[in-house]
């Protein structure tokens, strides 16, 4: 069997997408999170129940591993971690800080570490028509609270285990990953999740709820995309951060009007301006990335959307949530 690799967060969303990829592609793979996937069963050769926080439970986790894909975070879309500054630092904080350790002392292991555009200074966030971000943006620091602050200094911990201890440590800035089999509800979905669940919800004609005015952009990244820009950065050989996202900005509206085009139903966008927004903008450059992996992601918005969109739906059916009759028209569109 190949290359032995443990996943952390193998239970959640993008985990859950690798653990698929790195065993279609060979590896032998433990998955390690306090939960299951949700939607379908890991295949991972080995799944353990574990509380990453805990220093025996990632020394557990990383025994006669080679490399470690570490995703696991206490995290949510805006509404979540703006609401959880405290309690994300501290989980993320004991999380990072264990593994790290943990893989360097099991024998030096090649270390990934999934990081996020959340670190990103807000100052360089404050129009919709914003420049695309490049790494060495990140300074002067002023990130998103609790989240984007305690990602910022993980990245720092990792190059810092580099430095002292020699740890190939590998680092990528998620910007926006979207795709079927993630939360789509409960308060921790992002945008494209809860907009394909409230569309899929809405009759034809009916209003939804969008949080702000709807003008604040980001760029969305399919996680097919996002899985092969993990491995493809973890093979490449540059310790530094690296952006893995798309460069295409569209506004959260046109977010709407593209799944709405998907369900085939016309909605009315009702805006709650008291709803957390995050940044005004943020679009990824992506130009490091491409010199680096010869290679960016490229799945069409588009595409990526209409599977999301398609997959929610059907969640929504099968839980009962919508009635199979109003779900027929975006089924038979396709
Ligand atoms: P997710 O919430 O679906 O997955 C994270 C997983 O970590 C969850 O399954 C959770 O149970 C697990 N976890 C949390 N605390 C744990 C603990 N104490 N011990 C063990 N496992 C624990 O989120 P995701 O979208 O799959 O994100 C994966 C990684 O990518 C995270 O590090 C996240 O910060 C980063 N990221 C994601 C995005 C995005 O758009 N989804 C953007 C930027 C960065």
């Amino acid at each position: 069997m190949g290359t032995y690799v443990l996943v952390t967060g193998a239970g959640g969303f993008i985990g859950h997408h690798l653990v698929k990829y790195l065993v279609a592609n060979g590896y032998r793979v433990r998955g390690v999170d306090v939960k299951h996937p949700e939607y379908e069963a890991s295949p991972a050769h080995e799944f353990e129940l574990l509380d990453l926080r805990r220093w025996d439970s990632c020394l557990l986790a990383t025994r006669q591993i080679e490399e470690v894909y570490h995703l696991a975070a206490d995290m949510g879309g805006i509404g979540y971690i703006s609401a959880s500054h405290a309690e994300i630092s501290r989980n993320n904080i004991l999380i990072n800080a264990h593994i790290l350790e943990a893989a360097r002392m099991n024998g030096g292991l090649r270390v990934f570490f999934a990081s996020s555009a959340c670190i990103y200074p807000k100052y360089r966030q404050v129009t919709p028509d914003v420049t695309p971000l490049k790494e060495e943006d990140a300074f002067p620091a002023d990130p998103e609270e609790g989240y984007g602050w305690e990602k910022l200094y993980a990245e720092q911990l990792c190059q810092y285990f580099s430095q002292d201890y020699g740890l190939e440590t590998r680092i990528a800035r998620f910007h926006n990953v979207y795709g079927p089999l993630g939360t789509y509800d409960g308060g921790r979905e992002k945008a494209p999740a809860a907009l394909s669940r409230k569309i899929a919800l809405a009759r034809d004609g009916d209003d939804i709820e969008i949080w702000g005015d709807g003008k604040q952009t980001r760029s969305f990244m399919y996680v097919g995309d996002c899985v092969e820009g993990i491995f493809r950065i973890m093979r490449s050989t540059h310790r530094a951060p690296l952006n893995l996202g798309t460069d295409r900005l569209v506004s959260v509206d046109d977010l709407v009007d593209i799944i709405a085009g998907i369900a085939g139903k016309k909605v009315r966008k009702r805006y709650n301006l008291d709803k957390p927004q995050g940044v005004r903008g943020r679009n990824s450059d992506n130009r490091k990335l491409r010199e680096v992996c010869n290679w960016e992601p490229s799945v069409p918005l588009e595409e990526g959307l209409r599977a999301t969109y398609l997959w929610v739906e059907s969640e929504l059916r099968r839980s009962g949530r919508i009635a199979d009759v109003r779900a027929e028209p975006a089924a038979r569109k396709r």
